[in-house]
C-alpha cells in the first residue's frame, strides 16, 4: 500500500526579483485509501505544492523531503515519478498541438506500465474510459488540449488518471471551470478509481462544492504556503461558513 510523506517541505520559485519562498514547511501525510482535501485562498501555494511533488523544474526545493513509500522522489525525473506512481492533474492542463489525445495516452501507458498495452485491449479501455466520463470519442484523434473548453480539459486529466492507475492522484483545482454536470461525471470518475482503496488523493480545491460528490477523509487549510490546520471533513464545512480571513490573518500575524 502506498504513502506519500512531504517533511518540512520548503519551495522556491525564481521570479524577476530573484528567488522568492512560496512554501515554508509542508507537513503532509497521505497514505493509500485516503483522500485529503488541501483548501485555501488564491495565491496560497496550493499549485506551488504539487507541481514541487511532481518534479516541475521551476520550482526548487531549498529543504526537506518527499517520499514515496519510504524512498525519496527528489532526484528522480517527472517521468520516473510517474512511473513510481505519482500523478499530477493540472491545474491549467498544457495543449500539445500535433499530438492526439489516443497517441498521448498510449504512451502515457507505456511509459507508466512499462510496456506499450495491446492495441486491441488499448482501444477498448480507451473508449470505456471515455464513455464513462461522458467524452465524445471523437475526442480521441484531437490535438492534446487544443482547443478543449475548461471542462473538457479537467474531463481528459481524469481520464488519465482513469488510465494510468497512479497510486497517488494529486487533483489541482479538477472541480474549477466545471459546470454541475460535468462536476458530478468527473467526480464520479474519481470515486471510480478510488474504489479500489489503493489509491491516495490530495484533492486541491479553492471550494467546498466538489466535496458534496468526493468525501475527504482529512481536510487541511493551506494558507500562506503551510498548512494552517487539519481537521475532519467538518472542517470544510466551517470553511465554508467563515472563509479563509481568519486564517490569513492568523499567518500574517505570526510573520
Ligand atoms: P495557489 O495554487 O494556492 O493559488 P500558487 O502555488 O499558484 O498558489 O502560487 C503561490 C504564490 O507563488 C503566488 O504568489 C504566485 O504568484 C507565486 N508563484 C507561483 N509560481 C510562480 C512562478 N512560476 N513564478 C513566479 N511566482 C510564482
Ligand atoms: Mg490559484
Ligand atoms: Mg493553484
Amino acid at each position: 500500500m502506498a504513502t506519500l510523506e512531504i517533511k518540512d517541505l520548503h519551495v522556491s520559485v525564481n521570479t524577476d526579483e530573484g528567488s522568492k519562498e512560496i512554501l515554508k514547511g509542508v507537513d503532509l501525510t497521505i497514505n493509500a485509501g485516503e483522500t485529503h482535501a488541501i483548501m485555501g485562498p488564491n495565491g496560497s501555494g496550493k499549485s506551488t505544492l504539487s507541481y514541487a511533488v511532481a518534479g516541475h523544474p521551476k520550482y526548487q526545493i531549498t529543504s526537506g523531503d518527499v517520499l514515496l513509500d519510504g524512498e525519496s522522489v527528489l532526484e528522480m525525473t517527472v517521468d520516473e515519478r510517474a512511473r513510481a506512481g505519482l500523478f499530477l492533474a493540472m491545474q491549467y492542463p498544457v495543449e500539445v498541438p500535433g499530438v492526439s489525445m489516443s497517441n498521448f495516452l498510449r504512451s502515457a501507458a507505456t511509459a507508466v506500465r512499462g510496456e506499450a498495452p495491446k492495441l486491441r485491449h488499448w482501444v477498448k479501455e480507451v473508449k470505456e474510459a471515455m464513455t464513462g466520463l461522458d467524452i465524445d470519442p471523437a475526442f480521441a484523434e484531437r490535438s492534446v488540449n487544443e482547443g478543449f473548453s475548461g471542462g473538457e480539459k479537467k474531463r481528459h486529466e481524469i481520464l488519465q488518471l482513469g488510465l494510468l492507475q497512479p497510486k497517488i492522484a494529486i487533483l489541482d483545482e479538477t472541480d474549477s471551470g466545471l459546470d454541475v454536470d460535468a462536476l458530478r461525471v468527473v467526480s464520479e470518475g474519481v470515486n471510480r478509481y478510488k474504489q479500489s482503496g489503493e489509491v491516495g488523493v490530495m484533492l486541491i480545491t479553492h471550494y467546498t462544492r466538489i466535496l458534496k460528490y468526493i468525501s475527504p477523509d482529512f481536510v487541511h487549510v493551506f494558507a500562506n504556503g503551510r498548512i494552517a490546520e487539519s481537521g475532519g471533513p467538518e472542517l470544510a464545512d466551517q470553511l465554508e461558513a467563515e472563509g479563509y480571513v481568519k486564517y490569513i490573518g492568523k499567518q500574517e500575524a505570526a510573520s
